[in-house]
């Protein structure tokens, strides 16, 4: 098929294994690349202010890497539809591409779109590019989704295939009309206040930075990575979650490499660093086929369970955001999020845990602020890492399992180092006493608060409360 196609980039800011880029340029002659900021259609979970500036680099590094080929990225705002028509028009197209995206809201304007686009007289394909398994594809021996995780492991280790690699195009052509674009600062993804300092220093958004974070980690640590993935004081896991949100690298690129044969990887270590990729294939199953799982729990015994009401909680949920509960565990992973956007998986599950049960506060607050500050800030993970550690998901950690804060360092931070990197005010403590809250004397000396909560007397009230739904 001759012509000129659209390919629409939503949550696959890459080149390389790109099948709706792949499909338009071998079936046309010339590809028009889009980007839409469309996000006023979804405003309950519009873009945190993190994801945008991770957006704002990744469009930019895309651009350029769309430039050294030959065509440019076309920036545009506004009702999808609408941008899409225009972008036709101008350039003549007569179809569209794009890869598919699986969040309810997405998915219902994604099928009402490409019946509208149809009757405007443009061909629509849809591809397979975030997964390596659709939602839908692996289901239990009854027909019924799957709700616990190490089945649908098993599964798919049985069923593995990876998708066939879509090569990445040397050369591509535009359109001999090209349409009108914005600039990518006329989005305003950056926050006025330019905040982002530490987040500069700790990424480099875009394909090239996604590929160079994979290589690092095959060469340093992928090993040891069932050894080291839960130490926060080392550089133990290979921090590609952003590049994958963003589709900068797909995850059947990160089973290749894993294992080039395309088989299941050999070793311990990569083989326990894929069964986290299907962590990420099982939350996207869960958000596919409970789509309400970013708002609601999915254990139904949750609906009412007694949280705190806003106004008695609000000044623990300020000092939680600010690192500042007296925990220093908790306050650690929570300005390691505020500087960089990112905090490691152990922490993730601390400070959720201290969230949802020692300060009793809706674990829908914390999914929240991780919507907003987080890079990686991804609905399927984040509600589903939220629902497990709050204890009301459907495959969850018990609800009276209670991570202690002080335990859980002196076994995943043995010297404390995590610790001392991120609440400076403890760095002369020594490794035996620095996970454990201070006395208002130690307090007043150290300019550290004292602990918001009482750990033992809060874990026991949090038991009382799930007793009271169980
Ligand atoms: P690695 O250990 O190197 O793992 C490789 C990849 O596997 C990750 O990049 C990620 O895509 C996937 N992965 C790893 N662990 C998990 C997991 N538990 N669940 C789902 N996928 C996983 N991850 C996000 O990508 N976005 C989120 O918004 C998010 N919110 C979370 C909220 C809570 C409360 C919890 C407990 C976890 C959350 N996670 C989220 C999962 C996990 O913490 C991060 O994916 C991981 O820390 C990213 O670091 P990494 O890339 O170095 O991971």
């Amino acid at each position: 098929m001759a012509g000129t196609a659209i390919v629409w980039f939503r949550n696959d800011l890459r080149l390389a294994d790109n099948p709706a880029l792949h499909h338009a340029r071998s079936a046309h002659d010339r590809v028009v690349p889009v980007f839409i900021e469309d996000s006023a259609a979804e405003p309950e979970w519009a873009r945190g202010a993190a994801s945008r500036w991770w957006l704002h680099h990744s469009l930019t590094a895309l651009d350029q890497r769309l430039r050294q080929r030959g065509v440019r990225l076309v920036v545009a705002r506004g009702d999808a539809e609408a941008e899409l028509i225009r972008i036709r028009n101008a350039s003549g197209a007569c179809a569209v591409y794009w890869n598919r995206r699986y969040e309810a809201p997405g998915v219902a304007r994604d099928r009402q779109l490409k019946k509208r686009l149809q009757e405007r007289g443009l061909t629509v394909h849809s591809h397979a590019a975030s997964l390596l398994f659709e939602p839908w594809c692996l289901r239990k021996d009854d027909d019924t989704p799957y709700r616990v995780f190490t089945p649908y492991w098993r599964r798919m280790q049985r069923e593995w295939r990876l998708p066939d690699p879509h090569p990445e195009p040397r050369r591509l052509n535009g359109p001999s009309r090209w349409p009108a674009s914005l600039d990518i600062d006329a989005l305003g993804l950056l926050p006025a206040i330019d905040w982002t300092d530490g987040l500069r220093q700790a990424w480099n958004p875009g394909e090239p930075g996604a590929r160079r974070s994979l290589e690092r980690f095959l060469g340093l640590a992928v090993a040891d990575y069932h050894h080291c993935r839960d130490r926060p004081d080392r550089a133990g896991t290979s921090r590609l979650s952003p590049h994958l949100r963003f589709g900068e690298i797909s995850s059947a690129q990160v089973a290749r490499a894993l294992q080039p044969s395309g088989e299941l990887p050999d070793g311990k270590g990569r083989l326990v660093f894929l069964s986290e990729i299907a962590w990420r294939e099982f939350s996207y199953h869960l958000l596919w086929h409970f789509p309400d799982m970013p708002e609601r729990a999915l254990d139904h015994r949750f609906r009412s369970f007694p949280w705190r009401r806003a106004d008695d909680y609000r000044g623990d949920l300020e000092a939680w955001q600010a690192g500042m509960t007296g925990v220093p565990m908790v306050d650690a992973g929570m300005r390691e999020l505020w500087a960089t956007g990112w905090m490691h998986n152990r922490l993730r599950m601390i400070v959720a845990s201290f969230l949802t049960k020692n300060l009793l506060i809706p674990w829908q607050e914390g999914a929240r602020w991780f919507w907003d500050t987080l890079v990686d800030a991804d609905l399927a993970n984040n509600s589903q890492g939220w629902q497990w550690t709050a204890g009301c998901g459907v495959d969850a950690a018990p609800y009276f399992r209670v991570f202690n804060p002080v335990l859980q360092g002196q076994r995943f931070d043995p010297d404390g180092d995590y610790v001392r990197c991120w609440c400076p005010e403890l760095k002369e403590r020594g490794s035996e006493r620095i996970h454990r809250p201070l006395s208002a004397r130690e307090s007043s000396q150290l300019g550290y608060p004292t602990a918001c909560v009482d750990l033992a007397a809060s874990r026991k009230r949090a038991l009382a409360a799930w007793q009271g739904i169980c």
